[in-house]
């Protein structure tokens, strides 16, 4: 493993840096910053997923045969790296980096054809159906069925937690299709246009005040059997991949690093009650410190990952560590800002968060997410497997205790 870059490397580092400083307009950037959660609001994100997919650079974990740029582990990181730099709006991963690889690994040519280009260009937005009110962690408990006639299925049954239900066309789908056998045996893996009659999303509205959450009721959905990817009662193989993706083969730290100097920043800005930049008082400052020695022992982790990766292995059940680490430290960053932006972390104004709102909010610019942040990242060790779930993973599966 190599941790200085390459020559190509470099060079395809300022081609990135060029690109960020042409594409990347103002607009995009400062309705990128007021975001206070994992996703930018969707018609910024889909602007800016438009613009990278117009470059072939939407899709940027794709190898070539899908259509990708077919980049390394390395000149991916770096791609991710620059763009939580320049504050790049956080897209709508769901197509290009859940779903697209799961319909190049299982799906037929049929629905590598019509799915695939359209994720490259952003022309579809996709939201994840797995959690039910009665299986989240434990997800092979679900009851959503799928009931076959003739060459459709009819499905009935409720999905909650369903992030961006509100504006996706597209949903990806776990639904059971027998109820014999072990559990993970009668699940299968399902696309449902949300536009079909009988689906409706009802909005739940996070703590930070964000609109992000839906549950998305099914009465008597009718879909094409050819609209299921994997055999049937094969869907627990096909989720189990998609898990590893959703966890590992992220790089957490590009954002963690832009976080924390986002936090450097304030502490430059804001005083102590006794007047000093709060950068400069020994506690804050520790504090600091500590978080950096994390993100740096996060980001050595994450290349040990990218240095297997690049020799061609899955993410497995490693990547627990990167969901673990990656949740935790962003959850401390988010902490130490609230109290670094002191008493502006009170005013809870969500309005001023909204693209093209113009409510003033009552305290400097780098305060009006802080809180929302702080709210929202709780989140972060509960979605795509709770911090307790993966540390059973990785005491089963890594060190086989
Ligand atoms: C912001 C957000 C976005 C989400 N987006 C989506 C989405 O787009 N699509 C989707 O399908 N789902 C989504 N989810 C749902 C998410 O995957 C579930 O919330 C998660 O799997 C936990 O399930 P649960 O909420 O049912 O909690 P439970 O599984 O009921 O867990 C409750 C508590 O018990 C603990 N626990 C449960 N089982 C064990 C165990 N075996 N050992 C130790 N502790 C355990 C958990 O760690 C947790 O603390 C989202 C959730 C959040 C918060």
């Amino acid at each position: 493993m190599h941790l200085k870059l390459s020559t190509e490397d470099e060079a395809f580092q300022r081609e990135v840096q060029n690109f960020l400083e042409t594409e990347l307009t103002p607009e995009i950037r400062k309705n990128a910053s007021i975001q206070a959660s994992v996703r930018t609001d969707p018609e910024t994100a889909g602007e800016w997923a438009r613009i990278l997919g117009r470059n072939g650079w939407l899709a940027y974990t794709w190898p070539k045969t899908m259509g990708g740029p077919g980049w390394d582990v390395v000149k991916r990181y770096i791609f991710e790296s620059e763009c939580a730099l320049a504050g790049a709006p956080l897209l709508n991963s769901m197509g290009f980096r859940m779903i697209g690889p799961i319909i190049g690994k299982f799906g037929t040519q049929a629905q590598k054809d019509f799915y695939l280009p359209r994720i490259r260009m952003h022309e579809d937005s996709w939201c994840q159906g797995y959690s039910e009110p009665g299986a989240g962690s434990d997800l092979a408990s679900l009851q959503m069925r799928a009931t076959s006639d003739g060459d459709d299925y009819i499905l009935n049954g409720t999905k909650i937690w369903t992030t961006g239900a509100h504006y996706a066309n597209r949903c990806f789908c776990l639904v059971r299709t027998s109820s014999d056998g072990k559990k993970q045996e009668g699940i299968s893996f399902v696309l449902i246009d949300m536009d079909t009659p009988g689906v409706t999303v009802q909005p739940i509205i996070m703590i930070s005040g964000d609109h992000e959450l839906n549950q998305v009721f099914f009465d008597d959905v009718r879909i094409p059997k050819t609209n299921r990817i994997g055999p049937e009662n094969e869907g627990w193989t096909v989720a189990k991949y998609l898990l590893e993706f959703e966890r590992g083969a992220i790089a957490y730290t590009p954002t963690l690093k832009a976080g924390l100097q986002n936090v450097q920043e304030i502490a430059s800005i804001e005083s102590s009650g006794t007047g000093e930049r709060l950068i400069d008082m020994p506690g804050f400052e520790k504090r600091l410190r500590e978080l950096e020695i994390k993100v740096m022992a996060a980001e050595y982790t994450e290349k040990r990952q990218m240095s297997a990766l690049s020799t061609g292995q899955n993410p497995g059940a490693k990547s627990s560590i990167y969901k673990l680490m990656g949740s935790e430290i962003g959850q401390e960053i988010t902490e130490l800002r609230m109290e670094a932006v002191g008493h502006h972390a009170l005013p809870f104004l969500p309005e001023t968060r909204i693209p093209g709102n113009n409510t003033a909010f009552p305290g400097p610019d780098h305060a009006k997410t802080a809180t929302a942040k702080y709210l929202n990242g709780r989140a972060s060790t509960i979605y795509a497997g709770s911090s307790e779930v993966q540390r059973t993973i990785l005491a089963k599966q890594v060190l086989k205790l």
